[in-house]
């Protein structure tokens, strides 16, 4: 069992799908999170119920991680409720099928902007808070060093977040600080998966389905707990081997 008593989290896109299985792991072992969102809606309002019944210091935000300033607020909240981030996780992401010719300039930087952008901006906006053993978790995905038709935009945006990863890992390795990449494979979240792709993925995937958004979780509750203390600058692909 992970124990995270006393470490204080930020996580971002928690309200739904894989960050809210994230969301609750970490609080579930007891962490402190604060989490945000775009929406302040039906999700954001159960998964504050949910926190609040786990215990624990947890705030559910509206925040726009491609928004520079929605990002500096995010860290502003941070300094004030917990004066350091044990934990970054970055998990918001968007994602569209267009194919290539089709892809407007507009949709490139939605995508770009809220997958890579953020990561930067979130970052270096939790810089000053984190301390020497703070662990920073981006969210990529499977896809990223494989490519698919029609997400030129989205894989490029994720295989971003790796070069961004190694590079940080070795610039703030002198401060303690790790950072890694977590990449799913196919999960099966609230969003509804068409049967024939569904089936197509199960064929794919040597364990016959599609993963659980706990198991996405589980590999991040390992990034942030200091099981994990020496790996740093890594990419872990939690995918069922597909
Ligand atoms: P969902 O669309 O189910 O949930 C995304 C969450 O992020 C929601 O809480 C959403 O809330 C929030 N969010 C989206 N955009 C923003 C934004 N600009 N600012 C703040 N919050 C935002 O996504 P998944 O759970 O499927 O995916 C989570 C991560 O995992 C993503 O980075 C995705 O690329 C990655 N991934 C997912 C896979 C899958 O099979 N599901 C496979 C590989 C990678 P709201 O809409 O209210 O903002």
């Amino acid at each position: 069992m992970i124990d995270l008593n006393g470490k204080k989290v930020v996580v971002t896109g928690g309200t739904r799908g894989i960050g809210r299985a994230i969301v609750l792991s970490l609080a579930g072992a007891g962490a402190d999170v604060i989490t945000c969102a775009r929406g302040d809606g039906e999700a954001a309002q159960s998964l504050a119920r949910e926190l609040k019944e786990l215990g624990g210091d947890h705030h559910v935000l509206k925040a726009d991680v491609g928004e520079p300033e929605d990002i500096r607020r995010l860290a502003e909240e941070a300094r004030t409720r917990f004066g350091r981030v044990d934990v970054v996780v970055h998990n918001a992401g968007v994602i569209s099928h267009i194919p290539f010719e089709e892809l407007p300039l507009e949709e490139w930087n939605r995508v770009l902007g809220t997958n890579l952008t953020s990561a930067y901006t979130l970052l270096q906006s939790m810089l000053p808070l984190l301390p020497e053993g703070a662990s920073v978790i981006n969210i990529g995905s499977r896809v990223a060093t494989i490519g698919i038709p029609m997400r030129a935009h989205y894989t490029a945006s994720k295989a971003g977040l790796i070069g961004f990863t190694r590079s940080a890992a070795k610039e703030f390795g002198s401060r303690r600080l790790r950072i890694n990449v977590v990449a799913p494979g196919p999960i099966e979240t609230e969003a509804d998966v068409p049967a024939a792709v569904r089936e197509r993925y199960e064929r794919m995937i040597p364990l016959g389905r599609l993963g659980r958004s706990e198991e996405i979780a589980g590999a991040v509750l390992f990034l942030a707990s200091d099981l994990s203390s020496f790996v740093n600058g890594e990419t872990i692909h939690v995918d069922g081997g597909i």
